[in-house]
């Protein structure tokens, strides 16, 4: 039996998508192979990837002047990257809102000079906040965020102005809701979380910024090397290149950005409004900075959120407790969890608040 599941990450997939990669499994459009024994050199595999960069390309309105790199080594690998590539003059602005803005700010600080422009952690990372252009350095090679934070459930409804590139980590809510690409320098997201199984990171990069990489930078993080070969440098992640292009297909059926951005607004305005209206769960977010993909809650006390995480299992709705660092319980509600998801839910908070209220 399928379950619902709330998981961070990796996370659900859509279910036309696993229906259409089990049916190929076995024999990949007349190859008599699946696309996971398959050469990345062979002409079905660069099929593959090149209808992929040309869906995504399509579905974020991806300007030409922009590569687009499916890379390895998870975000996490990117937060050195992005360094080791940018800082052609030694200084960056970052602003941290969460746990892995800080593993990025912290991870930079080994190439040199950056800067903490903003932090959140005052108030456990429960708000975004206010950023004006003139807190920026007009000398640092750019700015660092991250537009939606995993762990705390907050996520930026604007991007700052900043007198240098607008570099982001977009992990966990790349393809939620529309951005203008032109307004960033570098998008980098690991796929487990909106767009495939774990293993394939996507690195959207404006061209002019692939020429000013640190001499130290290895040959593999280089995202000219990636550029130069259409990702195909060295072995990539064919597989989930392969589900990614699936996933982004299956988006595209449904109307693309606009329609699950819709989507999404309402399956978290239901989660949001009925735990507002509640006088048992509690969500600890500025309202007005809450995460579409990621909702954390609480009931009155720790003992309650173990039986609620348990309970909850036994009736199909999978991995919602907290992360570590916030407690309670986390509902992450990425583009494939469907509506019906959300329902069951809610369904079920009712049901355990009336049991143990
Ligand atoms: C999950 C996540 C990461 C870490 O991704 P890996 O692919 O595991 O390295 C980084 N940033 C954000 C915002 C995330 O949600």
């Amino acid at each position: 039996m399928r379950v619902y599941n709330f998981s961070a990450g990796p996370s659900m997939l859509p279910l036309p998508v696993l229906e259409k990669a089990a049916a190929e499994m076995l024999d990949y459009h007349g190859t008599g192979m699946s696309v996971a024994e398959m050469s990345h050199r062979s002409k079905p595999f660069q099929a593959i990837v090149d209808e992929a960069v040309f869906l995504l390309r399509e579905l974020m309105g991806v300007p030409e002047n922009y590569d687009i790199l499916f890379v390895q080594g998870g975000a996490s690998t990117q937060f050195e990257a992005v360094p080791l590539n940018l800082l052609k003059k030694g200084k960056a602005d970052y602003v941290v809102t969460g746990n892995f803005a800080n593993k990025a700010f912290k991870e930079a600080q080994k190439y040199g000079d950056i800067r903490l422009v903003a932090s959140s952690k005052d108030k456990n990372y429960t708000y975004i906040p206010a950023l004006s252009p003139e807190m920026f350095s007009p000398e640092a090679d750019y700015v660092h965020i991250t537009s939606n934070n995993t762990i705390f459930g907050t996520r930026y409804t604007a991007f700052p102005q900043t007198p240098s590139p607008l570099v982001c980590d977009m992990s966990s809510n790349i393809l939620s809701e529309p951005v203008e690409v032109s307004r960033f320098g570098v998008i980098y997201a690991g796929a487990q979380k909106n767009i495939a199984p774990a293993g394939v990171t996507i690195v959207i990069v404006r061209k002019d910024l692939e020429e000013q990489a640190l001499p130290i930078c290895p040959t593999m993080l280089k995202w000219s090397t990636q550029a130069k070969e259409n990702s195909l440098y060295n072995t990539p992640p064919c597989f989930s290149i392969y589900m990614a292009g699936l996933v982004f297909r299956w988006l595209k059926e449904l109307g693309g950005v606009p329609e699950i951005y819709k989507i999404n607004q309402y399956k978290a305005g239901l989660l949001y409004d009925f735990i507002d209206n509640s006088a048992f769960y509690t969500n600890a977010v500025n309202p007005a900075d809450r995460s579409l993909m990621n909702v954390p809650f609480i009931t009155p006390s720790a003992e309650l959120d173990d039986k609620f995480v348990k309970e909850a299992a036994k009736s199909g709705l999978v991995s919602l407790k907290g992360h570590r660092l916030v407690g309670g319980m986390r509902a992450s509600i990425y583009n494939a969890m469907p509506v019906e998801g959300v329902k069951a839910l809610i369904g079920f908070m009712k049901k355990f608040e009336l049991e143990n209220a």
